[in-house]
């Protein structure tokens, strides 16, 4: 075993996997977050009220196409299979979401057959050659009924802005189905843990080499104490905010109980402009196993991250970038024993199948990279590898 020992900023995925790793192969993990939980964003607890399981931060769907990180998660709790399907409320209607056939026909009241959708849509889209972005992206897949319908007021309120300051690239794939799927995700493997997220995290972390510590925030002068630190905050956070923040968006919810089924259905997308939230989740819904009498209904409201908010979705507008760029130079020149991993610190919206393959990368990488006693200087961000 070895003594010395190794620090992981934040009780995550991202933070847990890299410390199970790190254990399993004969090091002294020391793992804390500020919070008074561990699973940071995944975290999941049972409504004291209710007793319906709450995905605290906002709903998880696990979904992946990797048979290793499906494997991995599995090995640390049950997953149940969960398909989400996600209604999309709106001016005109209630329609299914993401866009599939039965949407478009029942929006435009045709009977179109999937080999017809395409030729449909061309009469509709406002091509352009190279969309520069997000409504002209848009508008070039869906054309303005469907746009304005269903983007133009969510994406305003999801983001803060007009969608024409967002980047096309958000609106990377036709979002569209030229079928009846509507399964939000295409993955092979989707579901949701049948005690919760936090049980899973909890198993991982569930280890004879890692000690817990709860409601502590890291404190960079106390570096020198271990071998290695593996930093899940953000990055600006960890330099002071020397170059400026990092744009996010945050989320907050409106908690109500009822009694049996609300909405019907576990997610549902208000898209109209005038409707000040974006989205209402009833978490009932994400355990269909369960039975439960009463319910819990939290309204998701999206506003601009500022000071003590919670950072959860990266904006990654262009002045947001140039502000990335200079941080991650700036810390790759520091001759210090961190390493940077995860969502936050490498300004990444990122799954958490992604989350996890990315630590479980990392933590090989490091450990047959990692002479004794030196700082370590490979790549020094989990994206880099
Ligand atoms: C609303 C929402 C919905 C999502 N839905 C899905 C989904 O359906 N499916 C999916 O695959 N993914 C989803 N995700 C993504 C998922 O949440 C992330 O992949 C995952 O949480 C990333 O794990 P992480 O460990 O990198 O970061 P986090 O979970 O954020 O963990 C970082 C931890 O570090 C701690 N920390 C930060 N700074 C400090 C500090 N200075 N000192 C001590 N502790 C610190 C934080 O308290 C936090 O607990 C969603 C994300 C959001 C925001």
């Amino acid at each position: 075993m070895d003594r010395k020992k190794y620090l992981v900023v934040g009780a995550g995925f991202s933070g847990a996997v890299i410390a199970r790793k790190l254990a399993e192969n004969g090091k002294n993990v020391l793992v804390i977050d500020k919070r008074s939980h561990i699973a940071g964003n995944c975290y999941t607890k049972r409504d004291a009220n209710t007793n319906v399981m709450v995905h605290k931060y906002g709903p998880h769907i696990f979904n992946t196409n990797n048979k290793e990180v499906w494997e991995y998660v599995n090995s640390y709790g049950k997953l149940k299979p969960f398909k989400n399907k996600v209604i999309a409320n709106t001016e005109k209607g209630v329609f299914s979401m993401p866009m599939n056939l039965l949407t478009i026909n029942q929006f435009f009241k045709t009977k179109l057959k999937p080999s017809e959708v395409e030729s449909f849509l061309k009469q509709k889209q406002k091509k352009k050659e190279n969309p520069k972005d997000f409504e002209e992206q848009a508008l070039a897949f869906l054309g303005e009924e469907l746009y304005y319908n269903f983007f133009y007021g969510y994406t305003k309120k999801q983001w803060g802005c007009e969608p024409k300051e967002l980047p096309a690239s958000i609106l990377k794939r036709l979002p569209i189905r030229f079928n009846y799927d509507d399964n939000y995700y295409n993955s092979k493997y989707q579901g949701i843990p049948e005690n919760g997220y936090t049980e899973i995290i909890e198993n991982i972390l569930k280890h004879k080499n890692i000690t817990i510590e709860l409601g502590i925030v890291y404190n960079k002068s106390d570096n020198k104490s271990y071998e290695h630190v593996f930093y899940t905050g953000a990055i600006d956070s960890y330099l002071d905010y020397k170059f400026g923040r990092l744009g996010y968006r945050t989320v907050f919810f409106k908690e109500e109980i009822h009694d049996g089924d609300f909405q019907g259905n576990a997610v549902i997308n208000y898209c109209e402009e005038d409707i000040p939230f974006t989205r209402v989740h009833e978490h009932k819904h994400f355990a269909p196993w369960e039975n439960h009498e009463k319910t819990i209904v939290l309204t998701e409201f999206s506003k601009e991250t500022v000071d003590k908010d919670e950072p959860y979705y990266p904006k990654r507008l262009k002045p947001d970038i140039a502000k990335l760029n200079s941080y991650v130079t700036y810390a790759e020149s520091l001759e210090e024993n961190v390493s940077f991993v995860g969502r936050l610190a490498t300004y990444r919206y990122l799954d958490m199948e992604k989350v996890i393959k990315e630590a479980l990368d990392y933590a090989t990488y490091f450990l047959e990279n990692k002479k004794e006693n030196t700082i370590f200087k490979g790549a020094i961000f989990s994206n880099k590898i």
